[in-house]
């Protein structure tokens, strides 16, 4: 009989993390992938976009070139090394993946996996047995239910990650994280970007203050944004939506990327097996063990869910810290992982980042807070650098305890990671205000913000 003491179903982050991890605390593990070792961030999410992000990156700073004294360069952008550079580190990436899942008491299962009972997985017509089984199937693009949607000219972001030329043009639908980075990347390559959202701002994750600053930012480099606009039908040559004010409008475009969010991968899981139904598309989990939770409202003792799959945080650290601590409780390991401190970032030029509440949310849930705020332009790196746009806000609660900082500006997620950190340890404003900071870095904006009197 094919037995061991964990299986894992996917092996993006959540799914690679959690084998490796039980693996070098003695436990046998049987990981099923139907794809990619790697899953969606690897290999056509988090990495890919990244490489991008820094193609532009180094575009846009070329575009400035007069500003640094760099006189009469002759630019020409090669769009085709821009993807071998990408495909490179996917591969050298992907190969690292294989080989932590090379482990001796790992067995990789190359193919889909669906449950017989809460034991039992088939996959191929073979029975796997375990004592426990995560599931890490992570998730996949949705579609607006809209005429033309399954239109060849529109795309996902998997389907523009994989394209061996770039368009003249494109309409991104959806000012969310994946929709903002390609808006950002596809601006600095060159190429025409509209984007139609149907939100009032960009970016709902982040405080709607700086998401609007960002997007002020972006409009500058010559992005068109429509907000508050519904997207009707496409067509062959563009996109018709409706706007605020009730009027029909229509963009031009060569080619459009659906942008309107993720779905937990379920479908084949036979989850009725284990008598398991949807939450709002994803596998109900408890927040503090994650343990599927069935039909009855009873937590499965041994079936666990991490990742984009439960629908919580569709971040790869989250689905990596919720595959440790899970095999720790699989282990009887007690951690002190805090999982409801997630900081997410987005790979814009210039990046923004959040951990924690924002000030909207504080307002909104009647929480009294302190907001302090500090400038990219009032920093003596930032200036240096020539990355003066930018702008941070430290909340607090009365008492001074740190509860969030959102921002936006040059490597933003690096400061935020700062405050993360800070939070995970509840640490107060004083004390912040108080930790010597290097001379001259972005950090230093964040101990300016702590410095503010209340
Ligand atoms: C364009 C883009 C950019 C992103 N950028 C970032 C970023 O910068 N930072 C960040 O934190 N997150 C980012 N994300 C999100 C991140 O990729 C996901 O949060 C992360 O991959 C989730 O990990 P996971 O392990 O839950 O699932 P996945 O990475 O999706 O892996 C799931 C795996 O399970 C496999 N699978 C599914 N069903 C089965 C089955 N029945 N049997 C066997 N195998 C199965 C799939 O093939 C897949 O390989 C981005 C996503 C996209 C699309």
């Amino acid at each position: 009989m094919n037995k061991s003491d964990l299986i894992i179903i996917g092996a993006g982050p959540g799914g690679y993390r959690a084998a490796e991890y039980a693996a070098k605390n003695g436990l046998s593990v049987t990981i099923f992938e139907k794809e990619h070792v790697g899953g969606t961030c690897l290999n056509v999410g988090c990495i890919p976009t990244k490489c991008f992000a820094r193609n532009a990156e180094v575009l846009l700073d070329l575009k400035d070139a007069t500003e640094y004294g760099v006189e009469s360069l002759n630019l020409e952008f090669n769009y085709q090394k821009v993807v071998q550079r990408k495909n490179g580190v996917v591969d050298a990436l992907r190969q690292g993946v294989e080989s932590i899942l090379s482990l001796p008491s790992i067995s990789v299962v190359k193919a889909n996996a669906a449950f017989k009972d809460e034991h039992t997985v088939v996959a191929d017509g073979t029975e796997y047995v375990a004592d426990h089984i995560i599931i890490a199937t992570g998730s996949s693009t949705k579609t607006l239910n809209v005429e033309g949607a399954g239109s060849p000219q529109v795309l996902d972001s998997s389907d523009l990650l994989s394209l061996q030329s770039l368009p003249e043009s494109i309409c991104i639908i959806g000012a969310g994280v994946i929709g903002m980075e390609f808006a950002s990347i596809l601006n600095a390559f060159g190429v025409e970007v509209t984007v139609v959202e149907f939100l009032k701002e960009c970016l709902p994750v982040l405080d709607s203050d700086i998401a609007k600053r960002l997007r002020k930012t972006l409009e500058k480099r010559g992005i068109v944004f429509h907000m508050q606009s519904a997207v009707s039908t496409i067509t062959d040559e563009g996109v018709s939506f409706v706007n605020k004010k009730g009027k029909t409008e229509y963009v031009k475009t060569e080619k459009v990327l659906m942008a309107v969010g993720r779905k937990p991968n379920v479908e084949g899981l036979n989850l009725d097996a284990v008598g398991v139904s949807l939450e709002h598309g994803a596998i109900p989990v408890d927040s503090a063990s994650y343990s599927v939770v069935n039909t009855e409202g009873e937590c499965l003792e041994r079936v666990y869910a991490v990742g984009d799959v439960n629908g919580r945080q569709m971040l790869a650290h989250a689905a990596e810290m919720q595959a440790v601590h899970v095999v720790n409780q699989i282990l009887g390991k007690a951690d002190d992982i805090r999982l409801d401190i997630m900081p997410a970032a987005i790979f814009t030029n210039p990046e923004a980042a959040c951990v924690g509440l924002s000030e909207d949310q504080c307002k909104q849930q009647g929480i009294d807070y302190i907001c302090r705020k500090s400038f990219w332009r009032a920093n003596g790196k930032a200036m240096a650098m020539n990355e003066t746009e930018g702008m941070l806000k430290l909340l607090s609660d009365k008492n001074g305890l740190i509860t969030g900082c959102h921002a936006f500006g040059a490597h933003a997620a690096d400061i935020i990671q700062e405050v993360s950190a800070l939070m995970c340890r509840n640490t107060k404003v004083e004390q912040l205000a108080d930790m010597v900071h290097i001379h001259p870095t972005l950090c230093e904006i964040l101990k300016a913000a702590a410095e503010v009197p209340a």
